[in-house]
This record gives C-alpha cells, sequence and structure tokens, in this order.
C-alpha cells in the first residue's frame, strides 16, 4: 500500500494578545503541516479516491481545476505515491504549463494537462460530461475539489485530531466537501461556522444541506476581498500581523479571509467569553507563490 509521507496534524493556541481574551479558548488545528503540497485538508479528501482505484486496479484519474488550483497540485502528488496517473481538466483553453507555478508543476509530475473552454468547463458537475470523459480517458473521475462521499467521508477524520472540548469549530468553505464531512462528524451540541472565500457564498448553505445530517451550522460570505482568488493589500497586511502575533502562515485564497472574518466576528462580540472556539487551517500555502514578494514568512 502507498504511504504518502506525513506529518501529524497538531493544536496551536492562538496568541491572547491577538484575541484580547474575548473567548474562553482560541485554537488552531494545523493540517497545513501535514504535507507542503497534499496541504491540509486536500489529503483527506483524496484519500478514499485513492485508496478505492488502488484496490480496484484503476490506473487513472480525472479531476478538474483553474490555474491555482490546490486540489489539483495534492492530486499530482498524492496519485504519484499510488503509482496512478492523473489527467486535469483546466479551465481555461487560452492557458499553457507555463501559465503559473501550480500548472508547472503538475506538468513537471507528469499530470496531463487538458485546457479546456470556459464554457466546456461549466459542464464539470454534469453526470454526461463526467462519463464521457470517464470513457475517452478510461479513467475515474474525481470530481473538482474532491466533492464527493469518498471526499466527504475523508473529511470527517479531520475531527479525529480534537476532542469535545470546543463547542465552536471554523473552517473555510469552498465546495463544502470538508465542511460537510466535519459537520456529519460531530455532535449537535457543536456549530460549524463556514468562511466562504467567493462572493454571494451563502448558495453554500443550500447546496451542502443534502449531505449533512445536522442543523447546526451557518455559513458566512462577507469576507471575499472582491471574489474567490483576489486579494487587497489589506489582506495581505492582516496575513503578516497574523503571522508576526502567532508564528502561523495563512494562504490568501481561504485560510487567511477565515481568520480575518474570524478576528471581525471577535471585534463585533460575536462570540461569548464561554465560547471554546477551534478554526481549522485547511493549508493551501503552495498558492502564496503568487503573492511571495509581499509577505514576511514566505
Ligand atoms: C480547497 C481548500 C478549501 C476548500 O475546501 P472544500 O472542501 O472544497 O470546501 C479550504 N481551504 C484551503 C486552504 C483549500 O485549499
Amino acid at each position: 500500500m502507498a504511504t504518502i509521507h506525513r506529518l501529524e496534524p497538531y493544536i496551536q493556541p492562538l496568541n491572547k494578545d491577538w484575541y484580547k481574551t474575548k473567548v474562553a479558548a482560541l485554537d488552531i488545528l494545523r493540517l497545513d503541516v501535514v504535507h507542503p503540497k497534499v496541504s491540509g485538508n486536500k489529503w483527506f479528501k483524496l484519500k478514499y479516491n485513492l485508496e478505492y482505484c488502488f484496490q480496484e486496479g484503476i490506473k487513472r484519474v480525472l479531476t478538474f481545476g483553474g490555474a491555482f488550483s490546490n486540489h489539483l497540485l495534492a492530486t499530482a502528488y498524492a496519485a504519484a505515491e499510488y503509482h496512478i496517473q492523473v489527467i486535469a481538466i483546466v479551465r481555461g483553453e487560452e492557458l499553457s504549463e507555463g501559465s503559473s507555478p501550480t500548472l508547472a508543476e503538475c506538468h513537471e509530475l507528469g499530470v496531463t494537462l487538458v485546457f479546456t473552454s470556459r464554457s466546456d468547463y461549466k459542464k464539470r458537475n454534469e453526470k454526461d460530461y463526467q462519463e464521457s470523459l470517464a470513457k475517452r480517458y478510461d479513467a475515474f473521475v474525481i470530481p473538482e475539489g474532491g466533492a464527493n462521499e469518498f471526499g466527504r467521508k475523508g473529511a470527517e477524520e479531520i475531527c479525529s485530531y480534537f476532542n469535545n472540548t470546543y463547542n465552536k469549530v471554523l473552517v473555510s468553505v469552498g465546495t463544502g466537501t470538508t465542511f460537510a464531512g466535519i459537520r456529519n462528524a460531530l455532535s449537535d451540541s457543536v456549530f460549524v461556522e463556514g468562511f466562504a472565500p467567493m462572493k454571494n457564498g451563502t448558495y453554500l448553505t443550500e447546496e451542502v444541506r443534502p449531505f449533512i445530517n445536522k442543523e447546526e451550522y451557518t455559513i458566512y460570505d462577507e469576507w471575499h476581498f472582491g471574489g474567490f482568488g483576489k486579494h487587497t493589500a489589506e489582506l495581505v497586511q492582516f496575513m503578516n500581523d497574523f503571522y508576526t502575533a502567532n508564528e502561523v502562515p495563512l494562504d490568501h485564497v481561504y485560510t487567511a479571509k477565515m481568520m480575518y472574518g474570524i478576528q471581525q466576528r471577535l471585534l463585533e462580540d460575536k462570540y461569548s467569553d464561554t465560547d471554546r472556539l477551534l478554526c481549522i487551517h485547511t493549508g493551501g500555502l503552495q498558492g502564496n507563490n503568487s503573492i511571495s514578494d509581499q509577505l514576511v514568512f514566505w
């Protein structure tokens, strides 16, 4: 059985001066340390997909992503460990393997990059489209972001790294796969808050509902900083200040927006002094390559 060389996640308390002791505890689960590329939640979402392929003798997977996709790079590394080939359907027919550091690295790892028009890419979650791709490339299809049953099952395991002393768990939301897995794995007495990094992200509240068996959750979308993948000077400053206070590097696409939102909610007294909060650091640090010259920790 293939094994990814991974480090164990751990829980780190944040600096009390940073959260001004407005809550009883504010800790962060460091999934970012698991692997430099298969980081954070991505490994958990891929694990059962790849194990299924390994057991069934499937030699090729096909998945989807944009030019800066953490999921594509994580799939490239994780699948290589299982000696499974990767076909990546990449959004944007005008792109090439030189278009981003992420695509270049995928290409070096032997991923077949298939550059696809935006209109075709829109069909990525349609059953017929996936079936035709599966046939054409003789591959097992892993949906974008690892958003399937195997992905949610793997995400549930994130909860095995913390105990039931936390009454609120906070996580960034892309496809909502990680969020759904975490929500399902925890008891009703725990409230799960999601932070969407894109505009109008509360559509995710309905999108995840069919996959969630509990009611206690909310998804916020105020802290998108212009939209998915976008950032501002203020967000970068926040990342640098956060690192200085806590020695935790954040990524600008997901976790920085979540932590910024948490800080806003602390400032607005949205949490009580008995709350014990756990933030999930879902990784994604490879994405910081594109803004490395602005970061104090990169
Ligand atoms: C992919 C990613 C997410 C989103 O995960 P979903 O399961 O798709 O919601 C969150 N944070 C980071 C750092 C990611 O790379």
